[in-house]
This record gives C-alpha cells, structure tokens and sequence, in this order.
C-alpha cells in the first residue's frame, strides 16, 4: 500500500493508471475509520476488481467547518487508519495536507469554489450554511487528482450524497457515483466518527435517532400521515431522552429533496439531534 501526500504525486500515478486503462474505485473520507467507511472501501474493491486500483483519501477538510465548529477536535488516529486499509488491500492512501489543497501563495490565496444551488439548501445546508460548498469544492478536486472511474458514499450522509450526484452531472464528472447502506452499532446507531465524542450516558441516549427512523416507518406503513402531525409526534418521542436536543425533523422526496406535506411508505426521513455540543444526524427510507 502506498501512502501519497503530495497532489501532484498522486494526480501523475492516477494518470499512469487511466492510460493503463486500469479502473480506479475511490473512496473519500476524513478518517477516524470505522466498519462504516471500511464497507465503502469494500464495495470499490468489488466495483473495480483485482485488477483495477482503490484508493481511499483521508482529510478533514477545513472548508466544510464553519469556525464554530469541531475541526480543531475532530478524531485523528492515522496510524489505526492505514493498518485497516492496508489489511483490506487498498492500493493507496492519499493524505494530503491543508497546503496541497489549499495553498496560500503569496498574493494569491486559494479563491475557487463550487457551490450547488439547490439540493444543498435545506437540512444540513441550511443548519450548516458553508458545509456543502465545502464538500463539493473538495470533492471535486479530489476527483482531478484521483481521476476514479468509481467514487463510493455513504447514504448515512443521504443529502452529501444527493448533492454530490448532482454535481457529477451538472459539471460532467466521468465518474460513477454509489452510495452504499449505512452501517449501524449493535443497537442500531450509525457508525459515525463524532460517537467518540459522547459521553457513556449520551451514548445510552444516542440510539433514539434510530427509534425515531422506526417509529416514524411504523407509523406509516398502513397509511400516510401528514407531516405536521408525525413531527409533533417525533418531537415528543426525542424529547423522551432527557440529553437529546432535536436540531431538525424533515420528510422529503428521495430523488428532488423536496419537503412533503404528506408521508408515507418511502418517503425520506431525515434528522439531526444535539447530544451536548455533538451534532449526529442519521436517515432513511421509510
Ligand atoms: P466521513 O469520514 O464522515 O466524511 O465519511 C466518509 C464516507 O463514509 C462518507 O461517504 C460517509 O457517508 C460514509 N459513512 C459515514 N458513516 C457511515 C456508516 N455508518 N455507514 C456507511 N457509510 C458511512
């Protein structure tokens, strides 16, 4: 397994590879890795074959934090993270650092950005205004430097991923996005790298994001219910874990993000709670 930390480096081995006519599978992440990414990782492999070349990335990239957020503190064990990629037989780790990806020159500071206008507005984009256009301005470089035939994302993070197609299809990125299942803790919690950052009892609480996800599949799976009415009543089910703050509720159309008025049996469910100062956020198809 190869680690590359220099843009240029890892742009020139992808280049090799592409004229080879290898396939390249990729899988981004900022890690802290858990069975969630590693399942990304996987599926590349799968996508690519033998024959072709997985690369993973890890970096936290600072251009989806707002200052007020947690990139000082976000996890790092970088150690950890390349034993788990190479066992599963990753061709190359690209690490880049803040100055490859954003170098400040003097007089010329990094100043390019891509900004999705519309499936980024709500939910995430409109509790974290700066974050989308973070992550498909990182994306996107990501993807001139690794120059993958594949990339794979999470559908814990649906609406990243929503936007991330879009992008590939608006700007005409030769690239095949998947998004592949969320993985869980026994007791039905995403995997996130930010459940490091709960305490023992927040923990104990956090698993009433998946509760709601199924009470709200419950409710519906005889008949619709109207919105309004199933976020009252997923409110007061939030509220029952005393160190839960409910950020946002949404009820939306899968494919457009649109917000529905009334839910039913596939409707997207999305949401975010505060434990302290740790935001999780988890979805699903209802
Ligand atoms: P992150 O390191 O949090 O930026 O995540 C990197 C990739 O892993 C993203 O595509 C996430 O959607 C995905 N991911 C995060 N958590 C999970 C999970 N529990 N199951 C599957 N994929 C995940």
């Amino acid at each position: 397994m190869q680690i590359v930390s220099s843009s240029a480096a890892m742009q020139r081995l992808a280049r090799k590879w592409q004229r080879a006519g290898t396939h390249i599978g990729f899988v981004p992440t900022m890690g802290y890795l858990h069975a969630g990414h590693l399942s990304l990782v996987q599926r590349a492999r799968l996508v690519v074959g033998k024959a072709g070349k997985v690369v993973a990335s890890i970096y936290v990239n600072p251009t989806q934090f707002a200052p007020t957020e947690d990139l000082a503190k976000y996890p790092r064990d970088l150690k950890r993270d390349l034993k788990s990629l190479r066992e599963l037989g990753v061709d190359v780790v690209f690490t880049p650092s803040d100055g490859e990806m954003y170098p400040h020159q003097a007089g010329s500071g990094y100043s390019t950005y891509i900004v999705e206008e519309n499936l980024s507005q709500s939910m995430e984009g409109a509790a974290r205004p700066t974050h989308f256009r973070g992550v498909t301005t990182v994306v996107a470089k990501l993807f001139n430097l690794v120059l993958p035939d594949v990339a794979v994302f999470g559908q814990k993070d649906f609406q990243q991923a929503a936007v991330i197609k879009r992008m590939v299809a608006d700007l005409n990125f030769p690239v095949r996005i998947i998004v592949a299942p969320t993985l869980r803790e026994r007791d039905g919690l995403a995997m996130s790298s930010r459940n490091k950052y709960l305490d023992p009892e927040q923990r104990a609480q956090a698993v009433i994001l998946y509760h709601a996800l199924q009470a709200a599949r419950m409710a519906v799976t005889k008949q619709s219910i109207s919105a309004e009415r199933l976020h009252a009543d997923l409110k007061e089910f939030i509220t029952a874990a005393p160190l839960a703050r409910l950020d946002y509720v949404s009820f939306f159309d899968p494919e457009t993000l649109e917000p529905v008025k009334q839910v039913a049996a596939g409707t997207q469910m999305a949401l975010a709670v505060f434990f302290g100062k740790t935001r999780l956020i988890d979805n699903a198809q209802l």
